[in-house]
């Protein structure tokens, strides 16, 4: 599966590898017990004389080396992604695979060509090794067995990581080369979402189609990878109209110059009393003139509320030292994800030390809707 800038980890933290936190979802338990299951009655059929422990037992190992294998394949991504100094921030196992989480998109086409092939080449490059192992390990029957099954899987999540529709690896290589050619990385992203969406629906009609026939498993589950990869094509056209859509703005175009404030030696309950009347949620704290900090709604919930009237509002302000700031030039995209990353959603704007603005996260995005639309009205 494709390397990916979205979400943060979730799931259940199992271990680090080259410092990557690698994470469990919850959703990999039912596929590791579906895909052990499956192999234990592979092997039960195809090995009738061995008992029922070993036929369980190979089938729980064989499962362990697939999920090593996605392991592999995710880790090949982030090797290459961190050679071009681009963070990995987690690797997480679910139920369609893996999912390497880097932080940032490829600053050009070659490298984005060369961390999306390196995932392919890994698990073709394990089905080697698999087959090796199939064919010279004498007398092993149970570790033959295996290592057939896992040469294969492996052989088939390199090919199906190679179609050439986003999100998967080989969607990314097309970007890559479209990206090369045309130095337009928007519509390379377009045409590689197009291609995953066309490869999704193909997917979801001949899941349907299999499900029709009789075989009801099989196509559901087809149908279901089908829908997660359309969803997912979505979402990554989606995020680059989004890149688009603030292109050139700048932190001084989206700020709002008119910056309330509240001196430091006021209450809690005073200054809850203050968002109330004015509706303002976020405040610069002043004293003798000077911004002090910053006070927000929402600080001031780290304070029990019987103590708010005893309590001054310096107690829940963020101070100076400590705020998030974005300087006027910054680019509106980078304060997002700055905002988004810190999870803040006000971020004053400083210049020679001097508080001129403020950034809501609400604004920025009002400011991409109306540019959407915008853009959108003038048939671009
Ligand atoms: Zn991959």
């Amino acid at each position: 599966m494709p390397p990916s800038p979205q979400k943060s980890g979730s799931g259940i933290h199992i271990g680090r590898v080259f410092g990557i936190p690698i994470y469990l979802h919850t959703s990999w338990f039912i596929i590791f017990a579906l895909i052990t299951l499956s192999l234990s009655q592979q092997f039960r059929s195809q090995h009738p004389q061995w008992t029922n422990a070993q036929h369980w037992w190979l089938g729980i190992i064989t499962s362990l080396f697939f999920f090593g294998s996605v392991l592999f394949h995710e880790l090949s991504h982030s090797v290459i992604a961190k050679h071009y100094h681009i963070p990995v921030k987690s690797i997480t196992l679910f139920v369609f695979g893996g999912l390497a989480q880097i932080s940032r998109d490829p600053d050009n086409a070659k490298q984005e060509i060369n961390i999306a092939i390196a995932g392919p080449i890994s698990s073709l490059f394990l089905a080697g090794c698999f087959w090796l192992i199939e064919q010279y390990a004498h007398g092993g029957e149970m570790v033959i067995a295996a290592a057939k099954w896992l040469a294969l899987i492996n052989l088939l999540l390199a090919l199906f990581n190679l179609v050439p529709g986003f999100p998967l690896d080989g969607g990314r290589i097309l970007r890559g080369i479209v990206w090369g050619i045309t130095k337009n990385f928007a519509r390379s992203t377009s045409i590689a979402a197009r291609a995953g969406q066309v490869f999704a629906f193909f997917m979801i009609i001949f899941g349907a189609w299999q499900a029709l026939t009789g075989r009801w498993i099989e196509g559901l589950w087809t149908a279901f990878i089908g829908w997660f990869l359309l969803s997912a094509a979505q979402e990554s056209f989606m995020q680059v109209a989004f890149r688009d859509g603030l292109v050139g703005v700048k932190a001084v175009d989206i700020m709002s110059k008119d910056i309330p404030t509240v001196a430091r030696d006021i209450s809690i309950e005073e200054y809850f009393q203050e968002v109330l009347r004015t509706g303002r949620r976020c405040h610069i704290v002043t004293g003798a003139g000077t911004p002090v900090g910053l006070i927000t709604l929402q600080s001031t919930r780290s304070i029990p509320r019987e103590e708010w009237n005893s309590t001054s509002i310096q107690a829940a302000m963020m101070p100076v030292s400590r705020i998030h700031w974005a300087s006027p030039e910054e680019p509106a995209l980078g304060v997002l994800q700055r905002m988004q990353s810190e999870d803040v959603n006000q971020m004053p704007v400083i210049s020679d030390g001097n508080i001129v603005g403020i950034i809501a996260r609400d604004t920025i995005l009002r400011v991409l809707q109306t540019r959407l639309q915008l853009h959108h009205l003038s048939g671009q």
